[in-house]
């Protein structure tokens, strides 16, 4: 990665990439690429949560702070993305017992 953040130029063609892990970094990443004209592949060991009740039928839910929503926006998919979100006007750490 240039000393700017920004990823290098890469050099497109019949070039494919084969990302492990499809948790945030995976995907963002494999959003990058193939806006780079790559082909990505990417792997994930565990089940899609979409289909599968990963975490013993719990929900996941995942707080989106401003670098996350810069990130979407860069590539392009915010507008989709926040119509699935509420907003979330604080948080609260619970403690041992309480
Ligand atoms: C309890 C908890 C709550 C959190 N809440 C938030 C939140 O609300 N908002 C927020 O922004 N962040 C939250 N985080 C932090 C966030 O989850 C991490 O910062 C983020 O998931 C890191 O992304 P990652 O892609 O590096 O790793 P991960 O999300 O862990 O993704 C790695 C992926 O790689 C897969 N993998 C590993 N090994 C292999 C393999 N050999 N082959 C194929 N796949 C593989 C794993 O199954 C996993 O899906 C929370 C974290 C925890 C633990």
């Amino acid at each position: 990665m240039a000393s700017d953040g920004a990823l290098p130029a890469l050099e497109l063609g019949e070039k494919s990439v084969v990302i492990s892990g499809a948790g945030l970094a995976g995907s963002l990443l494999a959003c990058y690429l193939r806006q780079k004209g790559l082909k990505v592949h990417v792997l994930e060991r565990r089940s899609d949560p979409r289909h599968e009740a990963v975490y013993a039928g719990r929900s996941i839910n995942l707080a989106l702070s401003e670098r996350g929503i810069n990130a979407l926006r860069d590539v392009g998919i915010l507008e989709d993305i926040l119509k699935i979100t509420i907003p979330m006007y604080g948080r609260a750490v619970h403690l041992p017992g309480s």
